[in-house]
């Protein structure tokens, strides 16, 4: 058997993990800039708001209170999806981290009657864990895995196992065609003409038909529908990111080496933690900045520098140390900067601390303490940005502080026990 793990209108949720007052409330989530709906609570599903609908004609429900739209905070959605697939690998013999709010997991050799328990578990752990509501399904194949999934959060019941063929046969007939894994709205439209309404009706066709109308991907949906696997996903590489940055334009064009400083051991902090969350180390570390385009007296600057470590590393001391090497050679004093950003690559996966081939007992006690130290902090800062302590580098004393957006965003409901050392 094959699971799946679909979290629920995910990027609303994990507001909702942040600010529980959400909760119960019709909301949804705006895409960049604003523009258009691209999460839905199910409250805001039953006033009729669609997904991809413009903001502009929310209007009148948001005024009204009683829609609550949000702007996207992807560098916690990011966040909350790599803790979520962690969760998941522990359940599974192997993962494919399908989408950000979905994965595959690879449940062979697991009896069935195992798959209700395991889904249970996975539920609530999610729910504990990250606050993120999830739905798990279990069939024989993927496409019927996604069936599963969308049977579970139609009838609000969190794990669905697919094993009983009259069942499944039961599920097919009311299941309406959109509804199936890989057909758009297009195909939909085609089938409609060619009198296919629900899954139940595609399924009954017989191949040669499917075949010749649907070409080779509608062959393989048929063919999951009955029980043959044949949508093939990796379950043996775990991917690793190639590379993991972050970036940020400024609230001003500036010139102050400190707070530039203390900006990118923030953008440090994060992509490290990010790196460890997803098991992995990196190899470089760049750091970049530039300058405004628009203001061209002292022409366009965009300098950038990397340092190889001859050791790949994920602590987030020996990374702010690197970028701030960089940071101070590529930095002009008497330039103004608009954005700064970090990029780890050469990412491959940890290799649980080992000691390098050439290393010394005081490079073994300092990799040893500093993976120590790593731990403890992030067992300490439970979300990216929320920091309860954080390095002593990215800490700037002066006019900008903590005004452009990250505190706002992320620091907020931490911020209580804010200390550093
Ligand atoms: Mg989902």
């Amino acid at each position: 058997m094959i699971g799946l793990a679909d979290c629920n209108n995910f990027f609303v949720s994990c507001e909702r993990a942040l600010n529980p007052s959400l909760e119960g409330r019709a909301v949804v989530v705006l895409s960049n800039n604003d523009g258009c709906a691209v999460a839905r609570s199910n409250e805001a599903k039953r006033l009729g708001v669609k997904m991809g609908q413009p903001a502009f004609q929310l209007r009148t429900l948001i005024e009204s209170g009683q829609l609550i739209a949000l702007s996207g905070n992807h560098l916690l959605y990011r966040e909350i999806s790599l803790r979520i697939h962690e969760i998941l690998r522990h359940f599974a013999p192997s993962a494919i981290d399908y989408s950000v709010d979905e994965a595959f997991l690879d449940m062979s050799g697991i009896p069935d009657s195992a798959l209700p328990d395991i889904g249970a578990e996975i539920v609530r752990e999610c729910r504990e864990k990250e606050g993120i509501p999830v739905t798990v399904g279990f069939a024989g194949t993927k496409t019927l895995c996604k069936i599963a999934t969308e049977t579970g959060k139609k009838r609000d019941t969190r794990v669905v196992v697919l094993s009983d063929q009259q069942e499944i046969d039961r599920i097919l007939s009311v299941m309406p065609i959109g509804d199936l894994w890989g057909i758009g709205r297009r195909l939909t439209k085609r089938l409609y003409s060619l009198g296919v309404f629900t899954i139940g009706d595609f399924a009954s066709r017989p191949l040669m038909w499917v075949r010749s109308r649907l070409g080779v991907n509608g062959e393989k949906s048929w063919r999951e529908i009955h029980g043959e696997n044949c949508i093939e996903l990796d379950f043996k590489k775990r991917k690793l990111q190639d590379s993991i940055s972050e970036s940020r334009t400024f609230p001003i064009d500036i010139d102050d080496f400190d707070y530039i400083r203390a900006r990118v051991a923030i953008y440090c902090a994060h992509v490290s933690k990010r790196l460890r969350i997803q098991g992995g180390e990196c190899g470089k570390v760049t750091v970049f900045l530039r300058s405004n385009r628009f203001h061209t007296e002292n022409g366009y600057e965009a300098p950038d520098g990397s340092i190889d470590f001859e050791k790949r590393v994920s602590d987030e001391p020996t990374i702010t140390n690197a970028a701030i090497t960089i940071l101070t050679h590529i930095f002009r004093p008497g330039a103004f900067y608009k954005r700064a950003g970090v990029i780890l690559s050469d990412i491959t996966p940890a290799r649980c601390n080992e000691p390098g081939l050439f290393e010394d007992k005081r490079q073994t006690e300092n990799r040893e303490k500093t993976g120590r130290l790593m731990k403890v902090i992030d067992t300490l800062n439970p979300r990216v940005g929320g920091h309860v302590v954080k390095l002593a580098s990215q800490l700037t004393i002066g006019h900008l502080g903590h005004n452009d957006g990250y505190s706002s965003s992320f620091g907020a409901p931490l911020a209580d026990g804010d200390s550093s050392f």
